[in-house]
């Protein structure tokens, strides 16, 4: 298939990447002169025009930093430029609305377009192994789904437009509030004076078993590897963490869904990035406890 790819920063590199090896040939296309040459040595076809790149493509992926620079790419680079009835696929995380507009905007002029965003970072989008939820029609999907495959382990329709962002910031938001929640926990048992260590073996396997305990332990030395025992390098970065609840938080009020303890975890969040701390893993939080 031909594809173009926009936006290959530290994840697009790796799923334009995936794509060449399974067999695609890609048109890549980034603002960054250092994304463009990776992209080259990775085997994708260069350009340094958005809508030179979308020629007599099949689909188009993109991977970009929010929703407002998506809708201008799209409306600007791709809707018009883009063969009528190709693929299109934002795997971008960006807000519900936005991602929702930018469909109707493609649906019109004859394309099938679905949000894809993922779960799974730079080491995944490299690996081939992100898990998508994805929000389209059902024509859209079949469409999305061979393309999407080529770069991750798990493809789910999650609904109609718009879905797989809701998916996205909704299970985020769980992410920001549990995570907390056992930073809460284990610090509270050490200042009770009990071994970190016993109670991640005692809660792992009680009723306080979540992911964020059981897979991510936030605590270095404690449970299971994790970034905490890389000094919180790598993994989450609490900037991408902060954008998803800022997301959920605006999605929320649209809605009017009650989400005092989002919220809460928002504003945490706001105040451990705001102290410097953007670049650390998301689980670095629990360093606010101590
Ligand atoms: P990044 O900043 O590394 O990459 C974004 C790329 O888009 C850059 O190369 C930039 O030059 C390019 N770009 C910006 N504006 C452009 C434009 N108008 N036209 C063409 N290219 C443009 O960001 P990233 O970490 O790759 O994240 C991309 C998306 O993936 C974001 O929406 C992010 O929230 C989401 N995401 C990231 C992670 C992660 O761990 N990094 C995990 C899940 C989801």
């Amino acid at each position: 298939m031909k594809i173009a790819f926009i936006g290959l920063g530290n994840m697009g590199g790796g799923m334009a990447a995936n794509l060449v090896k399974n067999g695609h040939e890609v048109r890549a296309f980034d603002l960054s002169e250092d994304a463009l040459a990776k992209a080259k040595s990775n085997g994708c076809e260069t350009f340094t025009d958005a809508k030179e790149a979308v020629q007599g493509v099949d689909a188009v992926v993109s991977m970009l930093p929010n929703g407002g620079i998506v809708k201008s790419v799209y409306s600007d680079s791709v809707i018009g430029q883009a063969p009528e009835g190709a693929a299109l696929l934002d795997c971008s995380t960006i807000d519900v609305a936005t991602a929702k507009e930018v469909t109707e905007m493609a649906t019109a002029k004859g394309y099938k377009m679905v949000d894809a965003p993922v779960s799974g970072g730079i080491a995944a989008a490299d690996g081939g192994t992100l898990t998508f939820m994805v929000g389209g029609t059902e024509e859209a999907f079949a469409a999305a789904k061979p393309i999407l495959e080529s770069m991750g382990k798990a493809v789910i329709h999650a609904g109609d437009a718009g879905a797989g962002q809701t998916a996205k910031i909704c299970n985020n938001m769980l992410l920001a509030i549990s995570m907390i929640g056992v930073s809460e926990a284990m610090q509270m048992a050490q200042k009770l004076g009990l071994d970190p260590q016993k109670f991640y073996e005692i809660s792992s396997q009680s009723s306080g078993y979540c992911w964020s305990l059981n897979a991510y332990t936030p605590l270095p030395g404690v449970g299971v590897e994790s970034p905490a025992d890389k000094g919180y390098q790598g993994g989450f970065a609490t900037a991408l963490m902060l954008k998803d609840l800022r997301l959920a938080m605006a999605a929320a009020e649209e809605v009017d869904a009650g989400v005092p303890l989002g919220s809460r975890a928002a504003s945490l969040y706001e105040d451990f990035a705001g102290a410097g701390n953007e670049g650390l893993d998301f689980s670095a939080i629990i360093k606010t406890y101590k």
